[in-house]
């Protein structure tokens, strides 16, 4: 019949496809050029690569620029309060487990007034993606200095230049008890950027990463130089890295082989970091860390009968 066989009528069509618009929750309102729209469009792509069906995602978020993230996301969201995003984003996980979750956080929301809750959802280590978006600014508020703000640098608060020096949030989560995935990726490399985002969503635990956001309004200078001068990225290699690239290789020529699995390594790394050589790729992963999701789990799928069979049988043990 005209070059088709029987054999294309039985060709798999799926129930149903997802595209990057069904994961498009409308026209993003950060300002033009903003990193942001980088890492909404990786997240998007992998969710249409992966055909997550937009139910079964969620993004959670804080106060911030970033945390404007879950509007732009067509899928269930939750925009939270200052530094909180972590706290939902367990939440959900403990009652939902089905879901895939991603936080999206900045170095304010994440590093200052959520700092705490930082700590703990490291060592919980509940299946998510944590997003790091560091601009180096308080940006909503419009350029107060904020943990990750470098010495020196001028700001609303500190006009005559930032008094302390930042904290490095890789090295700072590299820290934590039982922390599970560490990375660092650029908004300005859409194949690292996406390659970096996919293993952390892959990986089964809390995986932090931290992106090195540009914020053309108010830090402008910072990333300009960075992302003009690549020599300064240094590119970790490993087979259990982020996944090797040749258009990345190509770009970022100085290369450093990381074993992931090394996390005194690890933080060396960043020990040893200057402004003239910032790693990027996988720090640390180790899946064999506990999570603690896999234990609010338990018993999630008992019908009430069961749960009061359950209640009545733990009652029994106190029978006199
Ligand atoms: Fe992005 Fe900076 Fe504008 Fe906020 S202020 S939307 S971080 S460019
Ligand atoms: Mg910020």
């Amino acid at each position: 019949m005209f070059g088709v066989s029987s054999d294309d009528w039985s060709l798999e069509v799926p129930d149903r496809y997802f595209s990057l618009e069904d994961y498009d929750g409308g026209v993003a309102r950060w300002c033009p050029s903003c990193g942001d729209h980088a890492v909404l469009s990786a997240v998007q792509r992998i969710c249409r690569d992966e055909q997550l069906p937009p139910e079964k995602v969620v993004a959670v978020s804080g106060i911030g620029c970033s945390s404007r993230f879950p509007h732009y996301m067509h899928t269930y969201g939750f925009h939270g309060l200052h530094g909180r995003a972590l706290p939902v984003a367990a939440g959900v996980k403990a009652r939902r487990p089905d879901l895939h979750v991603w936080v999206a956080t900045g170095d304010g929301d994440c590093c200052s007034i959520g700092a705490g809750h930082w700590v703990h959802a490291v060592r919980y280590n509940m299946d998510m993606t944590v997003m790091l978006f560091d601009n180096n600014i308080y940006g909503l508020t419009k350029m107060q200095t904020s943990p990750t703000t470098p010495l020196h640098f001028h700001t609303k608060t500190h006009p005559g230049g930032a008094v302390l020096p930042p904290i490095n949030p890789v090295l700072t989560t590299l820290g934590f008890t039982n922390v599970s995935f560490v990375a660092r990726t650029v908004d300005w490399n859409p194949l690292h950027l996406y390659q970096t985002l996919k293993l952390a969503y892959e990986h089964k635990g809390l995986s932090f990463v931290h992106i090195l956001q540009r914020c053309p309004t108010y830090t402008a200078e910072l990333f300009r130089d960075l992302q003009n001068d690549p020599d300064r990225i240094e590119l970790l290699q490993h087979p259990d890295g982020v996944p090797a690239d040749p258009a990345v290789e190509r770009m970022y020529k100085n290369h450093k082989v990381h074993d992931p699995s090394d996390i005194a390594a690890a933080r060396a790394l960043d020990e040893a970091r200057s402004d003239d050589r910032i790693p990027i790729g996988l720090f640390y992963r180790n899946p064999a860390a506990p999570r603690y999701d896999e234990w609010t789990a338990t018993g999630l799928g008992m019908t009430a009968e069961e749960k009061l069979a359950g209640v009545n049988q733990a009652l029994d043990r106190f029978a006199v």
